[in-house]
């Protein structure tokens, strides 16, 4: 039982769509293949501008968004609250832009008002980088406002969305998000190797302008490619039939129906966490829906319990990352996850915290 925030499990059609023997990138299978799938990404992004498909994991994605968009010198005001947020400042930086760290406690959501104060205080910034959701604490911020703010300043957004979209809310167009990245082995119930951008009309107008060096991710190639029906590198092929597959189940169930499960599942972790004893590390009205951090108390040994956990009770979780190691561990609960996995995760957790030094009362 795999619960970590991605790789995560596929169901059966999905993984069984994979053995498909390959087809020309250039022929019209593969055209008719990104089409239909480049179209019912944009539903899920919530918007009617471009939605490219890179070979990428997330990363890859976040590297892209910043080279196609802006140039060095161009100074960043990276809004940060954990681990992704600082990779975020950290290719921006390596790309040669000014990056301003606006930093949050980690556990605590991103704040508007600061960012509304830093925006207002220096007017030279050109863009703004921003996590949806921080899987590294199990934040979820509050994007809409943030955005608002940004775009009353009219600045470039650029949203790290990765373990969010497709599990939790975003409105690319109508919050005004110019660029959004998502990677395929997060909510989407797909295994990884593709990452997903989003690119409003400003973005564009920004990439017309951005001269960071780039090569494998120029989108000037990717869109120009996508016209005809294809990418400008050898993609993914496997990926996009499992995607294909993944993203009909989703629509079967609905979007607004994703949402609400995950916003069940979110709660019911929490709740179950709370109900063995153990302390959430986020703050709570900002907790996220796809990753759950709980906090090490009462003599727990969190590296002992994972290794309990998957040598015993054959669970996965995920460690604390940077900083949190030791500190907390993460329930990952987004793409194929169902309230009875939950309950099993909780179930074994329950048997082997004793075993893990954790000492107080549980129910
Ligand atoms: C997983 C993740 C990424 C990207 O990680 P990759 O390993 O490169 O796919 C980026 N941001 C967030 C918030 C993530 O959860």
């Amino acid at each position: 039982m795999l619960r970590i925030p991605g790789p995560t499990p596929c169901p059966e059609e999905v993984l069984q769509a994979m053995t498909k023997q390959m087809i020309n990138h250039r022929g019209v299978e593969f055209q008719a293949l990104i089409g239909s799938i480049t179209s019912r990404l944009k539903e899920f992004f919530q918007t009617k501008g471009d939605v490219l498909i890179l070979t990428a994991s997330g990363t890859g994605g976040m590297e892209a968004a910043v080279v196609n968009t802006l140039s060095p010198g161009d100074k960043v005001l990276a809004v940060c609250n954990g681990v992704f947020g600082e990779r975020f400042a950290a290719i921006a930086e390596t790309f040669g832009a000014e990056v301003t760290r606006l930093s949050f406690p980690w556990g605590q959501p991103d704040d508007p008002d600061a960012v509304r104060r830093t925006l207002a205080s220096d007017k030279s910034i050109k863009a703004v980088l921003v996590t949806h959701n921080e899987t590294s604490t199990g934040v979820t911020s509050d994007l809409a406002a943030i955005s608002a703010v940004v775009k009353q300043y009219d600045k470039l957004l650029l949203v790290d969305a990765v373990s969010s979209l497709s599990s939790i809310d975003l409105q690319t167009d109508s919050w005004g998000c110019d660029v959004v990245i998502t990677g395929s082995q997060k909510g989407w119930m797909v295994p990884p190797g593709l990452a997903f951008i989003s690119m409003s009309e400003n973005a564009w107008k920004a990439h017309a302008q951005a001269r960071m060096p780039r090569f494998y991710w120029d989108f000037a190639q990717a869109k120009k490619y996508l016209k005809s029906g294809q990418t400008p590198w050898t993609p993914a092929v496997s990926i996009f039939y499992a995607l294909d597959v993944a993203l009909e189940l989703m629509a079967n169930e609905g979007l607004v129906n994703i949402f609400a499960r995950h916003a069940r599942i979110g709660q019911k972790t929490r709740d179950q966490v709370k109900a063995l004893g153990l302390p959430l590390f986020a703050v709570e009205k900002y907790a996220s829906n796809t990753v759950t951090a709980v906090k090490a108390a009462d003599g727990l040994d969190t590296n002992r319990l994972l290794q309990i956990l998957r040598e015993e009770h054959d669970v996965i979780l995920a460690e604390g990352q940077g900083k949190l190691a030791g500190k907390i561990f993460r329930i990952a609960h987004l793409g194929w996850v169902t309230e009875t996995d939950i309950d099993a995760v909780i179930e074994r957790l329950r048997a082997a915290l004793p075993k893990a030094g954790f000492s107080a009362a549980s129910t």
